[in-house]
């Protein structure tokens, strides 16, 4: 539409933002925001400066996922403007709703609120010189997207999900949505999570609990590349509840997402 243009037309907002990333996923609960938090703390041990826009806006993850739930954004003034200084942890900067709302609070609002919540978050957050600025999206298609879009040139997006059927349909429209000409944002690949289990007692076994290869196919049938396979591991979940993401500790989690971030980098 002539909205998109006009805005892709305009001067960016970001311009010491090296390269925008969207993390989105066909369905809820196929691990998209930890993918993101894991990949974020990745790029940023390679040496990355990076920030991490939590876009979720109805159900907000990051101030979990990386401790710091009870942190509330400095707001300094700036030409009359309100600069929201983003929260600082294991050398990511970030911004969510989740800073802005009581902890237990619903987030009852309207499709457009959320989507001026996540313009605010682009435009009127010091995220300062970046490498890579990561936008969690919420999952499925939604007005956030349009949005996005309208709002900053995006590099490309990450798609995430889990192998089995009813993630894969929805995955697919997922990427189906992003070659849209009102979209159009590249693909950079596929995340497969939840891959495959090993149990620690049977370290040569791999167990395909949602099927196997479900990811590959899907990057192949869309010709993007399988960008990680994540196994199924009990201190990723047990990382992401106690807010201290998985890469940050040696292992096979660890190998995983630095992996993971190496195939994004490229
Ligand atoms: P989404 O953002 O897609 O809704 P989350 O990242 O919130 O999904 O993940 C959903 C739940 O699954 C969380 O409790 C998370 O810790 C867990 N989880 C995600 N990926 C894995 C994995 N590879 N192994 C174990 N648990 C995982």
């Amino acid at each position: 539409t002539s909205q998109v243009t006009s805005s892709r037309a305009n001067a960016p907002l970001l311009p010491k933002v090296k390269n925008i990333i969207a993390v989105a996923s066909g369905k809820g609960g196929v691990g998209k925001s930890t993918t993101a938090s894991n990949l974020a703390v990745a790029l940023s041990l390679t040496g990355a400066k990076v920030g991490l826009i939590d876009a979720d806006i109805f159900g907000p993850s990051i101030p979990i996922m990386f401790n710091v739930e009870a942190e509330q954004p400095a707001i300094r003034q700036e030409n009359g403007k309100n600069v929201i200084i983003p929260i600082e942890q294991y050398g990511v900067k970030l911004m969510s709703i989740g800073f802005l709302t009581p902890a237990d609070a619903a987030v009852v609002w309207r499709g457009p609120m959320a989507s001026s919540a996540l313009k605010q978050f682009i435009g009127d957050v010091d995220w300062g010189d970046l490498d890579y600025l990561l936008i969690d999206l919420p999952p499925g298609t939604s007005d956030i997207h349009l949005t996005m879009v309208q709002t900053v040139p995006v590099t490309g997006v990450v798609i995430v999900t889990t192998p089995q059927k009813v993630a894969l349909g929805d995955a697919t429209k997922g990427l189906t949505m992003f070659r849209q000409p009102q979209i159009n944002v590249p693909i950079l690949g596929v995340v497969e999570n939840m891959a495959y289990f090993t149990p620690e007692e049977l370290p040569n076994n791999k167990y395909y609990l949602f099927g196997k290869e479900g990811g590959k196919r899907l990057a192949e049938k869309f010709n993007v590349p399988l960008l990680g396979e994540i196994p199924i591991v009990q201190s990723i979940r047990e990382s992401g509840d106690s807010g201290f993401p998985a890469v940050l500790k040696s292992g096979v989690t660890q190998d995983a997402f630095s992996a993971l971030a190496e195939s994004v980098a490229r």
